[in-house]
Order: C-alpha cells, then structure tokens, then sequence
C-alpha cells in the first residue's frame, strides 16, 4: 500500500514532487479541512499559496509562468489532494487546473492567455467552468444559456448550476449557446467576468458532501460580452468540451483511487486497534476479507487508471480506457467507503472520523464528469452496439 511508492508512469522526479507536494498538504490543508468543511468555504488564500510553490501552473509552459510539465506531474498533484482530508478542498483546487483552465491553455488566444490564464496560475484569478443548467446535464446539447449577436460582442440570457467554485470565480468558462442550430452544433465558449452588468451568482447551493467546496447556481442577465472574450471558434464549442473530457475523467479516477487508498488505511489501522470479543476485530474474517475485496477494488481501479493515464500521456485516444478507470473507479470508491464504515462501525457515521466525509465526497463520483449511465453508453458504442 501507500502512495508514494515508484510505480510507472511515475519516475524518481514526480516522486520528489510528490514528496514536496504532501509536505504541503499536511502543513497547509489537512490541519484545516474539518474546519473548512464545517463553514462550508476554504480560503482563496490556498490558491495564492498553491501557486507560490508552483502547483497551479504544473503543466502549463515558463512562459506563462508555469512549470514547464505535463499531465503527469499534474496526476501527482491530484493524487496528494486526495488526502488533504476534505474532497470539498481537493475538488474547489481541481476544478480550477483540471476543467476550467485547460480549455482557455488549449483554446485561448494569446491575449486571453496574458489575461486569463497567467493570473489563474498565479493563484490572484481563480477559474471555474459553466456548462451544466437547471435544464440540462448529460445532454449537453440541451444547453440554452442565449448569446446574442450585438455590436463588439453578445448579449447573454440565461442560467448555469452547479457550477464548481462559480460563487468565487472570476472568470466562468461558459457554454453558450450562438445560433439555433439543433445538436451538438452552435455551441461556443465565452470568458464570463466577475463584475460583468447582469451576471450575478444566484444561489449557493447546499450538497451533500464537498462542503468546503462552493457549488453556484449563476444567472446571466443581458450580459454584454466583448469580442475579446470568445473562447475559440464560434459555433465549435462542443469540440471545447470534448477536448478536456479524458484528462477530467482521469482525474476523477486518480482522486477516487487516492481516496481508496486512505481508506483501507484507515480500516486496516482501525481493525487492528478495536477490540471486540476479546480480540481485535481484524482478526475476524469477516472483517478481513472485507479488507481483502476493498484491496482488490483499489488495485483493479488503480490498474486501469494508470494504464488509462499512460496511454493518455503518450498521445494515444484513450477514450474506451479512460471511460472505464472513470466508471470502475468511481464506483468502485464507494463500494470502499461504506465497507469502511461497517468496519468501523458506530464511528464510522460520525463526523470526527474521516470516512463518514469521504462516503459523502465520493458520492460525486458516478454523477460528475459525466455519469455512470453515461460511461456505459459510450462504452456500448465502443463495442459496435
Ligand atoms: C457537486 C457537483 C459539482 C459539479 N460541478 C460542475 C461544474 O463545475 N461545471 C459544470 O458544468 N457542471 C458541474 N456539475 C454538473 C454535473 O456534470 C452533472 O450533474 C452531471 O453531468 C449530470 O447531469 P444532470 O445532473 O443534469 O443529470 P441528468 O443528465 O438529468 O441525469 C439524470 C439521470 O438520468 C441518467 N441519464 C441521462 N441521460 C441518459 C442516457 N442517455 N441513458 C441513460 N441514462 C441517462 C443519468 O445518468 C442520471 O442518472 C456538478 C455537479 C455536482 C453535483
């Protein structure tokens, strides 16, 4: 067990960064995730002391102030937040480098860069990204947030909800919608600006977990967006979004296979430690061969992720690989958490231990990024059905 140990396709340098990044970790998140949890809001300051060690920008080129990188140092990055003790934390940092910076590194123009993006690494503007509405999730096409044509830009209607970190975001990476087209088909992208006439973050929602994470509901009320500020090519916005699905979803696997791994952790030290019937309660085999099935999820989940990320980092489409680590993954981490909870028993459903958190956090799992239906429905494709 233990994350940390060499495993392809990590070498010797991402684990010197590993070993930095969770110094990091445990001095300046884990201390206070409980309390970041309990008033639902960590501080922008993390972002800022984020950035100082250079986590924001691993990926992103020196010239832009990054790290000069790739997604393999940001994999290690994700992994060491998936013990920061609060998914709410590790979730509001990762929406920031894993959805909504991407597409404006990808997508956006060299001014937009200089105003969008070296900020965003620099911890001082923080990013979200707005596609999903009251009306429509999975079915992206279903999109109605209306930019209309007006001189020097659009004028923008409409509403986006659960948004990640959308209560404290400068800018929002917004799905629009710029022609009537029917489909996937005029789609575009527009950098939406905190202070903008007419947007306004209309509800902060209450979630199940993730609570340390804010989640917005954002409304957009003739809106005036500059020229300046489409993201990418009008009408091609649903390329956008295709774009950053595969490094996303690992992502999400990655974190779920951290979080697995802690768990059984937890268990392991917990059963060891509980004495029931005179005897600790690991001792029972019961008790062990829980342990037993959770160890073969986390390393079947871990296998196929890694093998995902690896074909991912090569330049190889990964998409039947990377939606099923995503699939297995997420569901495969909450399958470990409940048992984590009976191992635990009693102090497993409360708050001062970690796994009642973490069976909340994981819940996300199977719903974000794209749903489990989803992922199966692509895979089905996959196989010619
Ligand atoms: C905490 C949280 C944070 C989020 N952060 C962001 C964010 O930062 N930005 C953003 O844009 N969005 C975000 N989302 C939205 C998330 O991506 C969507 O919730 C998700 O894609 C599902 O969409 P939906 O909620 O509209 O569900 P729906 O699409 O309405 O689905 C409802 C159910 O129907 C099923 N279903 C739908 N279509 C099919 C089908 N074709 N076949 C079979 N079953 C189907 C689904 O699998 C699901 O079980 C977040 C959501 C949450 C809960």
């Amino acid at each position: 067990m233990g994350a940390g140990r060499l495993e392809p396709p990590f070498t010797d340098e991402h684990e010197e960064l590993r070993a930095s990044i969770r110094r990091f970790v445990e001095r300046e998140l884990r201390p206070y995730a409980a309390r970041w949890e309990e008033e639902r809001w960590f501080p922008n300051e993390v972002f800022e002391k984020l950035a100082a060690n250079g986590f924001l920008g691993l990926k992103y080129p020196e010239r832009y102030g990054g790290e000069g990188g790739d997604y393999l140092h940001d994999a290690v990055l994700i992994e060491e937040l998936g013990g920061c003790g609060s998914g709410g934390v590790a979730a509001g940092i990762g929406a920031h480098i894993t959805i909504a910076t991407p597409p404006i590194f990808k997508f956006g123009s060299e001014e937009q860069k200089q105003r969008f993006l070296v900020p965003a690494i620099r911890g001082e503007k923080i990013a979200a990204l707005g596609i999903t509405e009251p009306g429509t999730g999975s079915d992206v096409a279903g999109v109605r947030t209306r930019a209309t044509p007006v001189d020097g830009g659009w004028v923008v209607n409409g509403s986006k909800t659960f948004i990640t970190g959308g209560v404290r975001a400068d800018v929002v990476v917004t799905a629009v919608k710029t022609s009537d087209e029917g489909g996937h088909g005029g789609l575009s992208f527009l950098l939406i600006e905190k202070g903008m006439d007419g947007f306004s973050v209309s509800k902060k929602l209450e979630k199940l977990g993730w609570h340390a994470s804010d989640t917005a509901e954002l409304a957009f009320q003739d809106v005036f967006v500059p020229e300046a500020n489409l993201l990418g090519e009008e009408n091609r916005g649903f390329y956008l979004i295709m774009a950053n699905f595969q490094w996303e979803r690992i992502a999400m696997a990655l974190g779920a296979v951290a979080a697995m791994e802690r768990l059984i952790e937890a268990s392991v030290a917990y059963a060891l430690e509980r004495q029931a019937f005179g005897r600790p309660i690991g001792k029972f085999q019961a008790i062990r061969h829980k342990v037993a099935g959770m160890a073969v999820k986390l390393e079947a989940s871990r296998s196929l992720t890694y093998h995902a990320l690896r074909l991912f980092h090569d330049g190889y489409d990964a998409i039947r690989e990377v939606t099923m680590a995503k699939l297995m993954s997420q569901r495969a981490a909450c399958e470990v958490a409940d048992d984590a909870i009976q191992i635990h028993g009693g102090a497993g459903y409360m708050r001062e231990y970690d796994v009642e958190r973490a069976a909340r956090d994981l819940r996300l799992g199977p719903i974000g990024g794209g749903t489990d239906e989803i992922m199966k429905e692509i895979l089905g494709r996959q196989l010619g059905l």
